[in-house]
């Protein structure tokens, strides 16, 4: 699952690359603000990667830790403002990070009369908002060629329509991402603490 999720999320970056090449969006320089809400929602399925590499890295255990903090405060657990401060940006996983950081700022929605809107930050409109007309345009204009939140999501419940259909506190998304590999991780080493016993 965790190879066809990221799938999905390599499609995704070079469509949105490919269209900011045309617009000019791009985040300010260190930006964070959106990482720094307590508010984000995904899905448990958008975090499935991470859950993969946290088990292979075997760093499960140490970012328990995190959520458990996370889960007082709200903030994304991989949010970090110290790595932020050193000037690297202030996500502790972003090949990692979900389906809602990749398009925020960058995505677009189908309105109530199925137009395609930009859906962007105050920091764009404020910081670069020639760019941001240009992204509006190219939505209304050419529809078809601008990544829309649903077209991914679509593709997401297509693989796990269980973990692609819950909105939950990004926190929360993590965690279940992660209780979901628990036993395929837990029983592929319990599979290979046998095979060095015989
Ligand atoms: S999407 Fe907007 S708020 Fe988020 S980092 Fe980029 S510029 Fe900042
Ligand atoms: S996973 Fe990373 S990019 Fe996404 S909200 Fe958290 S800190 Fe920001």
């Amino acid at each position: 699952m965790g190879s066809a999720v990221e799938a999905v999320f390599r499609e995704l970056d070079e469509h949105i690359a490919s269209t900011t090449r045309i617009t000019g969006m791009k985040c300010s320089n260190l930006c964070n603000a959106c990482c720094r809400t307590t508010t984000i929602e995904a899905s448990p399925i958008e975090f499935i990667p991470l859950a993969v590499w946290l088990y292979e890295n075997k760093m499960v255990d140490e970012f328990l830790i995190r959520l458990d903090k996370s889960d007082q405060t709200g903030h994304c657990p991989l949010f970090s403002p110290e790595a932020w401060k050193e000037g690297k940006g202030g996500c502790l996983n972003y090949p990692n990070r979900g389906l809602v950081c990749r398009l925020f700022g960058f995505g677009y929605r189908l309105d109530r009369i199925g137009l395609t809107e930009l859906v962007t930050c105050k920091e764009m409109k404020e910081k670069i908002p020639a760019a941001v007309n240009k992204a509006n345009l190219l939505g209304r204009e050419k529809p078809d060629t601008v990544p829309i939140f649903t077209n991914y999501a679509m593709q997401l419940y297509s693989i796990d329509p269980d973990l692609a259909i819950q909105h939950l506190p990004i926190g929360k998304a993590m965690r279940m991402a992660i209780e979901k590999l628990y036993f395929n991780y837990t029983s592929k080493s319990n599979t290979l603490s046998e095979q060095n016993t015989l």
